[in-house]
């Protein structure tokens, strides 16, 4: 029997909390609090606790948060970035946004930027890395930061995809000087439209990107110079904080799938699966996607398809050095295989036991 699997199924995880979610936004709206007001301070509050970041900082989306964290990081017209080409097109457009020059390398067999292609990019120029902290686990930021303290690089993390995932026990958010999180629906800790933050461990950033996000305003007569228009609202701070209660279990229950996707996959032939969920190690991943290697990809994407399984090839099957427009071709042999290869399998809390079951037994199906 075909059972329907959506990819993601956002009006699932509505439903399911639906008279908390419900209650939170009457009283937000019946209140009459919209913009910077106490329930997107007590949300920060909620994260900085969380996270163990001294400032979070909501805006309006994860792009606004790398842009302003970038800015406030004094990266300046002309200076160079190296990040990873394996990410989504917002890691680049941020610094191409501050003038700054998005510089792409290659990946790890992991899909995670490769410390070794970022320092062969380091030129008189660079001023920052930018690790993208991607499917929900941390690069080997012990290298990334050798690199960073060889050549005297600003630190700046793209952990839109890592809230809550660890490496060496630190948080993803907490290995630069500033952050971007993103809570686009779809994201580990998602709201109900467009929404980010930037975390930052430095009072001085952390005071920076509060301006920078409300028009250079500051507690004085004067503005403390050219800014944005990028809050968080109001009411998705509320819903997120709603969302920021069952979090913990959110991610364990990520974690668990992945595991039963681990057990399922990991002798089939042709398949090359992301590292499994363990608490031993330096990483403590969870999950925003399942991204798996498969040398028949397209067929076995047809294949699910047919059977009711929804997957998703990230970013259409392009990396940062394969889109035309952008001007950054150049040759990275892993990150294309990656690009080629790779599948993203369901992975989000609105999935049941049975529907985890499913998806196994079609996938072995199809490898026998
Ligand atoms: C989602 C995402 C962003 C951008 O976040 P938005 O909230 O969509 O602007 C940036 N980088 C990565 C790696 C992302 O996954």
């Amino acid at each position: 029997m075909i059972r329907k699997i959506p990819f993601f199924n956002y009006p699932a995880l509505f439903a399911e909390r639906e008279a908390e979610f419900m209650a939170e936004i009457r009283r937000v709206l019946a209140a009459g609090r919209y913009i910077l007001q106490a329930e997107l301070r007590d949300f920060e509050a909620a994260l900085e606790a969380f996270t163990g970041i001294r400032h979070v900082v909501g805006v309006a989306n994860g792009t606004d948060a790398l842009v302003l964290g970038l800015r406030a990081a004094g990266i300046r017209p002309g200076d160079e970035v190296i990040l990873p080409s394996h990410t989504f097109v917002a890691t680049a457009a941020a610094v191409h946004l501050v003038g700054a020059v998005p510089v792409p390398v290659d990946a790890r067999d992991d899909h995670l930027m490769d410390p070794d292609s970022a320092r062969a990019a380091v030129t008189s120029r660079t001023r920052a890395i930018m690790p993208v902290q991607l499917n929900g686990r941390v690069c080997d930021m012990d290298q990334v930061g050798a690199v960073a303290r060889e050549h005297g690089l600003v630190v700046v993390e793209d952990a839109a995809q890592a809230l809550g995932a660890r490496f060496r026990g630190v948080s993803a958010g907490a290995f630069g000087v500033a952050a971007g999180l993103s809570f686009y629906p779809a994201k580990l800790l998602g709201c109900f439209g467009d929404g980010g933050a930037v975390l930052t461990n430095d009072d001085a950033i952390g005071e920076h990107v509060r301006w920078l996000r409300d028009h250079g305003r500051t507690d004085g007569p004067e503005v403390a110079g050219w800014a944005y228009n990028s809050r968080l609202d109001n009411l998705q701070a509320a819903v997120l904080h709603v969302k920021l209660r069952t979090f913990g279990s959110d991610l364990a229950r990520r974690r668990e799938i992945a595991r039963r996707y681990d057990e399922a996959f990991r002798d089939l032939p042709g398949v090359v699966l992301p590292p499994a969920p363990t608490d031993e190690g330096p990483n403590f991943d969870v999950f925003q996607n399942y991204e798996l290697e498969v040398d028949r990809r397209d067929e076995l994407r047809g294949w699910l398809a047919d059977r009711g399984v929804g997957t998703i090839i990230q970013w259409g099957g392009k990396a940062l050095h394969q889109f035309k427009a952008l001007g950054l071709e150049r040759s990275l042999p892993v990150t294309e295989r990656i690009m080629a290869r790779s599948l993203m399998l369901p992975m989000n809390t609105a999935l049941s036991d049975e529907d985890v079951s499913y998806v196994c037994g079609e996938v072995r199906m199809f490898h026998s």
